[in-house]
């Protein structure tokens, strides 16, 4: 399966169908372009699903999809492509979005499909600037379910709950993690530095290294979280879901969950 093209997984029973209103009767215009004899309504593969976002072609996105697997980052590809940085950037966020939305327990976190909520009032530029102290941060759960790991959104949780939780508790750049009660995994959270400062949690190298001592998915974690530098509090969802799959997937089956994950439809969040 590692040679199914994007167009394939875009029409995987082999039908081409109009996204509007599904009518199999289409005929091809030039240009890769087909035509519903229904509704008249005229498309190409990428209408209407993730990929879409990004003006590229398909050999553009098969490239995106191997760099992405071998963890390059958004600069990187950009040059090697010759892409301007904030069309990478783009396409990596359209990947980690497609991802993440396959979860639909993730959806409430969403003001857009390709735009998290919120919540952290840290955030560079914003002039009603004050101390975030994690309060309306999103609660996420790490278990451990067979060989993989399951990522979920914890709504019924908040931070202050989690923060007086009788676990251990560790800090790693702006990442928390605790024991989960009850569960066999973890707690987690992100925010900004201001939290971290106020608990004193300054030993994270500590705190990386007992956590990759317990499992070989913050081995991974961490890892990634390395080449990928810094990143904003909301984001993290999307990177937790991204690691999720790279740990339960092999390189090749990665491929084909990410080509079938981008050339799914993008939903609709207003219903
Ligand atoms: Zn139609």
């Amino acid at each position: 399966m590692d040679n199914t093209s994007l167009h394939e997984f875009c029409w995987e029973d082999g039908y081409i169908f109009c996204p509007r209103c599904s009518n199999k009767n289409i005929y091809m215009l030039k240009g890769d372009r087909y035509r519903c004899s229904l509704c008249k309504y005229t498309f190409h593969d990428f209408s209407g699903r993730w990929l879409n976002y990004c003006s590229l072609d398909h050999n553009s996105w098969e490239e995106i999809i191997k760099y992405y697997i071998s963890g390059w980052s958004a600069a990187s590809i950009a040059r090697s492509l010759n892409l301007s940085y904030n069309l990478a950037h783009k396409s990596l966020k359209v990947i980690r979005s497609s991802l993440l939305i396959r979860d639909e327990t993730f959806i409430p976190l969403l003001e857009n499909p390709l735009k998290i909520r919120t919540y952290c009032s840290m955030a560079e530029g914003d002039a009603r600037f004050k101390h975030c102290l994690g309060e309306n941060a999103p609660v996420f759960s790490v278990r451990y379910a067979g060989t993989g790991v399951k990522v979920g959104y914890v709504p019924s949780l908040n931070v202050k709950e989690v923060l007086f939780m009788q676990t251990r508790k560790r800090f790693c750049r702006s990442m928390f993690v605790c024991d989960y009660p009850g569960e066999n995994g973890y707690l987690l959270f992100s925010c900004c530095a201001y939290l971290r400062k106020k608990t004193r949690c300054d030993n994270f190298l500590d705190h990386r290294r007992s956590l990759e001592a317990e499992s070989s998915f913050w081995t991974m974690c961490f890892e990634m979280l390395d080449r990928y530098h810094k990143f904003s509090p909301e984001s993290f969802p999307l990177y937790l879901k991204e690691f999720e799959a790279r740990y339960e997937h092999g390189l090749s089956s990665l491929k084909a969950l990410i080509s079938k994950s981008i050339c799914s439809f993008v939903p609709d969040l207003k219903h």
